[in-house]
Formats: C-alpha cells, structure tokens, sequence
C-alpha cells in the first residue's frame, strides 16, 4: 500500500509523512533526500551539473540506502552533508535532469515494493505512483511555509533572514513549477490540505483519517 505526499517546500512534509508513517506502521521515503544525494555525490566528484551524459552515469552508479533515519551514499553517511545550503543551491540541476529523474523514480518504485509507504516529494502521485490508494497534496501560504523554515534555522542556531527566505522560497516555487518532468502539481485524485493555522498533531490527525477511510472505501468495494 502507498500513500503519496507532494507539495511545495515549507508545507509540512517531512514532519507529517514521518509522524503518519509512524501511526499507520508504514516505512516512509523521503524521495527529495534522494535528489540531495545525487547533488551531493556530483558536487563531491566535481562533475559538471549541466553534462547530462555525466549525471545519467553517476544516477546509474550511485548506491543510496536509508537505515532508520539516516542517508548512505556509497557507504558513506552524508545525512548532514545533503542538507547544506550548497546542496540546496545545486539541487535544482539534479532535479531538473530527465534522465536522473527517470532512474530515482525507478529506485523510488523498487524500494515502495518491499511493504507499505508513505512516500514525500514533488512527483509521487503523478509520475512516481499515480496508482497510489490515498494522495495527499499538502500546501500552505507563502508566508507560514517561510515561517516555518525561520522557525527550523532559529532551531538548529542558524541566522535568520526572514526577506531572503521569502525569497528563496519564490526561487524554489518556481523552478519546482517549471520543471518539464515531473513537476510539481496536484494529481487529479489527490487530495488538498493546508496546514494554516494547524499543530502537526491536527495535521498528522486529519491525514491519518483521510487514509483510514480510503482504506475502508477499498475493502468495502
Ligand atoms: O524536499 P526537498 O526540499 O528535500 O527536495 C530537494 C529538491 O529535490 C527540491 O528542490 C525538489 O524540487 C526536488 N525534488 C524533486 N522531486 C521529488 C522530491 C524532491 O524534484 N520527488
């Protein structure tokens, strides 16, 4: 069983897959830590991010595993490493590339075969796994998306800019819009929450529902 979550940055996601993975006693798969590894893996080996031939070959060769909460790439534990904003920066380039998409997406369906996800990203219930059961598209404003990226730098004891978040956050809107493949976009048969106003509680809770009852709309059919 799957259940896809796709949405803007800033919207939720990574909290609210963990938590309602955790409650329906699904693995979780943090499709965008698979990005940031391709981009960190690149950048490591110096490969030129606009030589697509090159990008192919490293997405064929590269060997990510996630243990618990942790990212392995070639062996090597880059969970910090992927998070960086050198990474943030570069990742656009490894998103935008057809051919790297196309492999991740396959490693993406390979992994979901092993049990049950819940599965986040940008592309899940359109390209990944447009079979999905339950999809999910998790939005929320402009300016409580920002709120909360300031509210996980203040955290982690970074300086906040709350203008250069705002606009970082435009730039990332509108290349994850762009994108030729595997944009992001509402599958038809997802359905919208906005996390406004909400605890993660309130949000993982309404979400936890949304699954249940699809789950019993299936076995009652
Ligand atoms: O979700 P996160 O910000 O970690 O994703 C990193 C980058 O990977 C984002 O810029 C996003 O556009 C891209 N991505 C993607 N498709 C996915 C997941 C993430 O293009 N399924």
């Amino acid at each position: 069983m799957i259940v896809t979550i796709d949405g803007p940055a800033g919207a939720g996601k990574s909290s609210v897959t963990r938590l309602l993975a955790r409650r329906l006693e699904f693995e979780f798969l943090d499709t965008g830590a698979m990005y940031r590894a391709v981009t960190w893996c690149a950048l490591d080996q110096g490969i030129d991010l606009d030589d697509q031939t090159a990008l192919r070959s490293l997405a064929e060769e590269i060997d990510i595993q996630f243990e618990d909460d942790q990212v392995l790439v070639n062996g090597t534990n880059v969970t910090t490493n992927i998070r960086t904003p050198e990474v943030t920066r570069n990742v656009v380039a490894i998103a935008d590339a057809p051919a790297v998409r196309e492999h991740l997406v396959q490693i993406q369906r390979r992994i979901a075969k092993q049990g049950n996800f819940v599965c986040e990203g940008r592309d899940q219930g359109t390209v990944a796994f447009p079979d999905a059961f339950c999809k999910i598209y998790l939005t929320a404003s402009a300016h409580s998306r920002a709120q909360r990226r300031a509210e996980q730098m203040e955290a982690t004891g970074e300086f906040v800019d709350f203008d250069q978040i705002v606009r970082e956050q435009e730039t990332r809107d509108s290349q994850d819009l762009a994108r030729p493949v595997g944009r992001l976009m509402k599958a038809e048969d997802a359905v919208e929450v906005n996390t406004d106003q909400q605890s993660l509680d309130q949000v993982v809770d309404r979400l936890e529902k949304i699954v249940k009852a699809r789950m019993e709309e299936l076995s009652n059919r």
